[in-house]
């Protein structure tokens, strides 16, 4: 992919944003993209920036610091950790990230926030849940959420900005309308969208019904980068 590709295909996930809020009556910039760059080389990274793109999601933790070392020269680059994180892991990723997506325990908001803490850098938190579909792909139950929202009110150095999921695998974006819908009747259930503004769902082939349900940051990859290696 060239970097003119690459920003090709950014204005087009663009263009299919904001023609999902205008449809659904959200305004343009209620939606922030997270360009999902994992599996991805630096030189793709740096090609979106280049087109103005300040988000990337990664999903494993050792990807993660490198690339964030890799690529330190370059000014407001924000990093979402949205990958399952194990507890002891917490420590790499602290230091390095601004958004943590896939929070989903209790001990996890615990390690992070100490991590945190002792690096004094602060973080977003989003809470990930599982809802339905046979495989677990991370994510806490819905029943748990509200532990874990309860540990983040408590910490010192995590501030709980919304709640993730990632649907069960389909062939029809519309099967994850309803499990989009739960979210959002989650997130109403737990405070709403004064206490929990972001729901970070939608991705490549499924971000125009997120959207009509809400979403508010969607995490892109292979529209934007083409197939992952
Ligand atoms: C890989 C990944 C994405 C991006 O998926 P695409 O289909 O390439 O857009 C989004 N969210 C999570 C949690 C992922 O692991």
């Amino acid at each position: 992919m060239t970097p003119t590709e690459i920003a090709d295909r950014l204005e087009g996930v663009r263009a299919r944003i904001r023609a999902a809020c205008l449809a659904a009556g959200r305004a343009p910039d209620a939606v922030t993209l997270v360009a999902v760059s994992k599996l991805q080389p630096e030189d793709a990274i740096r090609a979106a920036y280049a087109a103005g793109q300040r988000a990337f999601g990664e999903n494993y933790v050792q990807e993660l610091s490198a690339k964030h070392s890799a690529l330190a020269d370059l000014p407001d680059l924000a990093w979402h950790m949205i990958g399952h994180l194990q507890t002891n892991k917490a420590r790499f990723v602290a230091p390095v990230a601004s958004c943590v997506h896939s929070i989903d325990s209790v001990r996890l908001v615990e390690a992070l926030d100490r991590h945190a803490t002792a690096r004094r850098a602060a973080l977003d938190a989003l809470v990930q849940v599982h809802l339905g579909g046979g495989e677990h792909r991370g994510g806490c139950a819905p029943e748990a959420l509200g532990d874990v929202l309860a540990a983040l009110s408590r910490a010192t150095s995590l501030r709980a900005r919304g709640l993730m999921t990632v649907p069960p695998p389909s062939d029809d974006p519309a099967e994850a309308r309803g499990v989009f819908d739960t979210l959002r009747a989650l997130r109403d259930a737990h405070g709403g969208a004064e206490a929990l503004p972001e729901l970070s769902m939608g991705m490549t082939h499924d971000l125009e019904v997120a959207i009509a349900c809400g979403a508010t940051l969607v995490r892109v990859g292979t529209a934007i980068f083409g197939a992952r290696s």
